[in-house]
Formats: structure tokens, C-alpha cells, sequence
């Protein structure tokens, strides 16, 4: 028994559609639809069919522009292409043979011939072309193809000139919404945080465990609200190329204090440890130093985050012959997948299940927006370095634990040279 033959037929007109799939169907041939080019050339490449035919004008490309493709495409150049159009003008025909069809049908589709003509095709029947016509056809095809292109250009210049403003728009609006929040926020900050010094207000916490309870939470969500706003701008800065570093002569061993001490309560509820050997700080570099802060920062609280209660975190900063400075945070935490290792640094990319990310830089419904790293990739490039991720997993059994590792400078262009030390 010969396998039955497969017909793949690329048409956007739904009514043709359906003719030809029952008139093919019901001679015994599978049929294959599809309604735009660019899923016919896929299409024809998954499936392989016996014949295609192909309407000329389809929304994306056009049939002989399809059949250039295919006709470039190894496993396909041999494939019989029909094609099965309306445009019954001989210089039409002729251009479509110039694109390198086997046939060329009209429509309205003769209900009774179709079939005896597709197998004549499928037989490996060509059709004879007048070849003194072809040089014309040849040329008008080329200039047609070029005015498509132009036209295509064209509009995605004016499509893209068009994202931009409205990407512009988008930036615009979230840093006017985030610091329109931000000054608000920063007042109900404040008083919260007067309101809980009050000598009334400490009586209070300590007689009523509830009151102590819900009104740490308040403030506690305050103060998360707040940084979610300060990273919704700085990340828009980031994203739209304003940030503006003010760059100043840092002293590292100043920088790492200050962010160990920011940690210091929370490393110790969590009875984690931190490793580090503070000769390797005597260093100075030049840069923004809150941005620096910033980022360090975020590295630092994600190792706090993803380590267990017990476990430790190991800062490693070196000083390279190439005069880079090199800074290292691993911890003992969950580990990275490697497929996440490059994506985590885009922004609002969170990986795996957020239900492991529990402890949080405080806990905010476990995870925060994936933003972080986002921000600490953004600062560092800013300051011409560079910030990368090793793990050997993902693993909340075994905890194989991330290293984070940045790369900076210690002088920024335009700037003097370092001593190194205080
Ligand atoms: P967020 O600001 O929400 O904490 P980040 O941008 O800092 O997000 O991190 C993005 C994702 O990277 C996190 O959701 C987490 O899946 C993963 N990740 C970041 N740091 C670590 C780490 N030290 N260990 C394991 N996964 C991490």
C-alpha cells in the first residue's frame, strides 16, 4: 500500500481553506493548514509534506516569497510548490515562476479537477515556462521584493520609533508615581518610628504581647514599602541609562563595616556567621559610595536569606595584579540552577519556588519583586565592572550554596590612581 501523501496548503482566506481541505481530504491525502508564511515555512520544515500550495498574497510574506525560502532549505528543495491564487495576470504567473514554483493554479478552484492536478504535481510534473519572458519577470520580481523590503523597514522604524516614546512614557510615570509615594512614605516612616519610642507606646508593647505584635508589623511594612519604592527608582534609572554616579574616594574597610552592621541584628537572630578577614579591606576605590553600599548590600541580605539559621557566609575581597578588585559573597544557601544563573541579574526575575525564599530581607510574603540583583548588576556596570554568579545547583536538600562575585576597578575613568590603604 503506497503511504498516503501529505498536503500542506498556506492560505489566510478562511472559505479556501475549507474547499480545498475537503476537496484533498476526501481523495485520501492528509491535509496540513496553515494561515500565515511564517507558520507555512514552519511547518513545512516540521512536517515535511509531499506538496505545498500556497496562496501569493498572505499577510506576513508573500507565496513566491515562501517558496524562495523553502526553495534554500536542503531538505525541502525538492518538494513540489503550488501555487493556487487569484492573480490570473500572465506577468504574475511568470514572476512566481521566476521565485521557483513547479505550478501555478487560478482561482476559483475547478472542484473537479483539483485533485487530478495535485497528483500530476505530486508525480513530479513541472510546468513549461516561456524562458525569453522570465528576464522581465526577474526584474520586476527584484524590485518588487526590494519595496516590500523598504515598506517593512519603514514600518518598524516608525513601530520602534514609537515603543520608545511610549517606553519613555512608562519610565517617566513610575518614577513620578514611585517618588510621589516616596514623600509620604518617608513622613509616615518617621512617625511611626516616633510613635514607637514614646515612653507610653514602649509601656504598652511590653504589657500587651498583640500590640507589640501588630505594631512592629506596621512598621516593618512600612519600612519594606519603602524600599520596594526606593528600588522601583533606581531601577527605572538603571533601565533608562540616568543614573548618575557621584563618584568619591571609598574606604572599603568602611563600606563592609557599615553593611555588617546593618545585618548585624538579623545575623545574629539567625545565628549565621560571617567569615572575612578585615586586612583584605585596607583598600580604597573610587566610586559612588551608596550605590556601592547599595549593592553590596543586596548581596549580602540575599546570602542572609538563602543560608539557613546556623550556617555561614563567607566575604572574600581581593585586590588583582591587573589593579581590579575583586569581591566575593558565598553562602551555604539553597544554590542556583545554572539555566537561572545568567537570568537572575534581568529584572523581576525571582527563581524556582518563592516559598524558599522564607526569610526574606525582612518577610514579605517570602520573596521580594526580582529586582535586587537587577539593581546590583546595573551599579556595578555603571561603575565599567562586572558582576556574575557560580553554583553548582539549585538544591534545598543539600544546600551546595552561590558565590557572587564582582570585579570593579579601583579607579574609574578619569580619575587618579589609588593608593592602597587608608
Ligand atoms: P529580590 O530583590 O526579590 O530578592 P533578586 O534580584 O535579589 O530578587 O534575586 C532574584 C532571584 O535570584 C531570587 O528570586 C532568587 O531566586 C535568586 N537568588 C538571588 N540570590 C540568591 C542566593 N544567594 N541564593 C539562591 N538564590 C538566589
Amino acid at each position: 500500500m503506497t503511504p498516503v501523501a501529505t498536503i500542506l496548503y498556506i492560505e489566510d482566506d478562511k472559505n479556501s481553506q475549507r474547499l480545498v481541505e475537503r476537496i484533498l481530504k476526501h481523495a485520501g491525502y492528509n491535509v496540513l493548514i496553515a494561515s500565515r508564511a511564517l507558520e507555512g515555512i514552519d511547518m513545512a520544515r516540521q512536517y515535511k509534506p509531499d506538496l505545498i500550495l500556497t496562496d501569493i498574497n498572505l499577510p506576513d510574506l508573500s507565496g513566491r516569497e515562501i517558496t524562495v525560502r523553502l526553495r534554500n532549505d536542503a531538505s525541502l528543495k525538492d518538494v513540489p510548490i503550488v501555487a493556487l491564487t487569484a492573480q490570473s495576470h500572465a506577468f504574475e504567473r511568470d514572476k512566481t515562476f521566476v521565485a521557483g514554483v513547479s505550478g501555478y493554479l487560478t482561482k476559483p478552484v475547478n472542484i473537479n479537477l483539483l485533485t487530478q492536478t495535485v497528483e500530476k504535481y505530486l508525480q513530479g510534473h513541472t510546468e513549461e515556462v516561456n524562458i525569453d519572458q522570465l528576464g522581465a519577470a526577474q526584474r520586476a520580481y527584484n524590485r518588487e521584493l526590494v519595496e516590500r523590503l523598504e515598506a517593512n523597514v519603514r514600518d518598524l522604524e516608525a513601530s520602534n520609533r514609537s515603543l520608545k516614546r511610549i517606553d519613555q512614557l512608562k519610565d517617566d510615570f513610575i518614577q513620578l508615581t514611585a517618588h510621589e509615594l516616596r514623600t509620604p512614605l518617608t513622613t509616615v516612616y518617621g512617625y511611626s518610628s516616633l510613635v514607637r519610642s514614646l515612653p507610653v507606646v514602649q509601656q504598652l508593647m511590653l504589657q500587651h504581647a498583640d500590640f507589640h505584635a501588630s505594631f512592629s508589623g506596621l512598621v516593618e511594612s512600612i519600612d519594606r514599602l519603602h524600599t520596594v519604592v526606593d528600588e522601583i527608582i533606581i531601577v527605572s534609572r538603571i533601565a533608562s541609562g540616568r543614573i548618575d554616579l557621584k563618584p568619591n574616594r571609598i574606604l572599603l574597610d568602611n563600606l563592609m563595616h557599615s553593611i555588617l552592621t546593618s545585618y548585624s541584628t538579623i545575623l545574629e537572630q539567625r545565628n549565621q556567621y560571617v567569615e572575612y578577614n578585615e586586612d583584605d579591606w585596607q583598600t580604597a576605590l573610587i566610586g559612588d559610595y551608596d550605590l556601592l553600599d547599595l549593592a553590596l548590600s543586596n548581596l549580602m541580605g540575599n546570602a542572609i536569606k538563602y543560608t539557613p539559621d546556623g550556617g555561614t557566609i563567607v566575604l572574600g575581597i581581593a585586590v588583582q595584579p591587573d589593579n581590579k578588585l575583586h569581591i566575593s559573597v558565598q553562602d551555604s544557601g539553597i544554590g542556583i540552577d545554572p539555566d537561572d544563573q545568567r537570568l537572575i541579574f534581568d529584572q523581576f526575575y525571582t527563581a524556582g519556588d518563592t516559598q524558599l525564599h522564607s526569610t526574606s530581607k525582612t518577610a514579605f510574603r517570602g520573596g521580594g519583586l526580582g529586582l535586587g540583583l537587577a539593581i546590583c548588576r546595573g551599579i556595578i556596570e555603571a561603575h565599567n565592572g562586572r558582576i556574575w554568579v557560580e553554583s553548582a545547583g539549585c538544591d534545598p536538600e543539600t544546600m551546595p550554596g552561590s558565590t557572587f562575585l564582582i570585579e570593579l576597578p579601583l579607579t574609574q575613568p578619569g580619575t587618579t590612581a589609588l593608593q592602597r590603604g587608608k
